[in-house]
């Protein structure tokens, strides 16, 4: 059992037995990377402690839940008091209605908003809300995106079978993903009027990171326009993270519907979906498609949410993007003195990392398959050679890397250090 003393190794062996795989998430389970992972004691600022008192350098950032450095006293302030006036209700409360308006006022296209408490829910439900108010079957998502882990949207979040209208788990059956249509990240679909929703990563962060090309957005738009489909941006990562508008403000692409969950739970569990009235009527009660949740609008995670978003200035972005552009700049300059083959993307507050030689000169990924080019190899011995030298990044080669406000210049110029040495060590084994 666990105790006092007891070493990663330990936990995870205890954690198999009784947790599948030893995670309740799966790349968390280091199945890419190889080696045991850590398990986290406590966390504070850019840093995590696993229960053997190291500590890591964490890039992870709770794969984007977390933006002002773990446990910032705002946050955890916000959530003491919070669940000192009880932890859930199932009734109304105040700081529902402020959190919705505070989406509302920063999301292009957003007047109304309905609470989840997953980026999954969120997706999921745009998906039966799309269908329901279009009255059509079918919603077209893209190779390589990823939308949580509900049945219509797994399809290619993964392997090539799927784009032949397979599944992309197993127990997910063909008619599951019937109506599902896989198009390449980057190209603008030919859409009929059988199409519901184009659903898309509007930047696309869960395979590495891919920028979408020129006019990709607004291509979309346009098609989805002339179609009478719904575009559905999926802001799970980008929603507060690129601005207070995301990805649909930066680009200057309005989406119809519009999905968020990590940064706007200041790392509790939340998620949200928002429209114009005229389609978000639709949803029960007000409407005809049904949706409900017993912890949606949770206390707990609409106080840490609205911290979080308090603590998101137009100073806190500039500083975020700088910090993004330290990082990728001197990570692409750590890589290349070091020898060790990569391709880093940034978009704004957003990182990315390709490991393995560039195609050509200049050469950046654009879909799935330019994605699925990156060293996997290449990226478990970097991975295992950082955390040696207390930087944690993803245990997965298609995760974004994230900084967070703790990540100060000092800090980063700590990071690289460790990268710089790390790289050189995996680039000679
Ligand atoms: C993380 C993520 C989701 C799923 O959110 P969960 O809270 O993990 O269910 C959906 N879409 C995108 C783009 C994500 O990055």
């Amino acid at each position: 059992m666990t105790g006092p003393n007891t070493t990663n190794a330990e936990l995870f062996e205890a954690a198999r037995r009784v947790i599948p795989g030893g995670v309740n998430s799966p790349v968390r389970a280091f199945g890419s990377v190889g080696g045991t992972p850590y398990f986290v004691a406590r966390a504070e600022g850019p840093y995590v402690f696993d229960v053997e008192g190291r500590r890591y350098l964490d890039f992870v950032q709770s794969y984007g839940a977390i933006i002002a450095g773990h446990a910032h006293p705002a946050i955890t302030d916000a959530v003491a008091k919070a669940a000192a006036d009880g932890t859930s209700y199932g009734a109304p409360t105040e700081r529902e209605v402020a959190l919705a308006e505070r989406i509302a006022n920063a999301a292009p296209g957003v007047e109304q908003v309905r609470l989840v408490s997953s980026g999954t829910e969120a997706t999921m439900t745009a998906v039966r809300l799309a269908r329901g108010f279009t009255g059509r079957p079918q919603i077209v998502k893209f190779a390589g995106c990823y939308h949580g882990h509900a049945d219509a949207l797994l399809a290619a979040g993964g392997s090539g079978v799927a784009t032949l209208g397979l599944s992309g788990s197993a127990g997910v059956p063909p008619s599951a993903v019937a109506d599902t249509i896989v198009a390449p990240y980057n190209v603008v679909p030919e859409l009929d009027d059988q199409v519901a929703a184009v659903v898309v990563e509007p930047v696309a962060a869960n395979m590495g990171l891919i920028p979408p090309a020129p006019g990709f957005l607004a291509g979309l738009r346009q098609a989805c326009t002339e179609a009478g489909a719904l575009l559905i941006f999926d802001e799970v990562i980008t929603g507060f993270r690129l601005g207070p508008g995301g990805a649909a403000e930066r680009f200057g692409v309005t989406p119809d519907i519009s999905c968020f969950g990590k940064v706007i739970g200041g790392g509790l569990p939340i998620g949200a979906l928002g429209a114009r009235a005229e389609i978000m009527e639709t949803l029960a009660p007000a409407g005809p498609v049904y949706q409900a949740g017993t912890l949606s609008g949770n206390p707990l995670a609409t106080a840490a949410g609205l911290a979080a978003l308090d603590l998101l200035t137009p100073i806190a972005y500039g500083e975020l993007v700088a910090r993004a552009g330290q990082f990728a700049d001197g990570l692409r300059g750590v890589l290349t003195t070091a020898g060790f083959d990569a391709v880093v993307t940034q978009v704004g507050t957003l990182v990315g990392l390709y490991c393995g030689p560039a195609a050509e000169a200049g050469w950046a990924p654009a879909d799935y398959d330019d994605a699925r080019t990156t060293d996997e190899q290449a990226y478990a011995r970097l991975h295992a050679e950082l955390l040696r030298r207390g930087a944690a990044f993803a245990p997965g080669a298609y995760e974004a890397i994230f900084v967070s406000l703790a990540h100060t210049p000092e800090i980063i110029d700590e990071a690289l250090s460790a990268i710089a040495a790390a790289s050189t060590a995996a680039t000679a084994s």
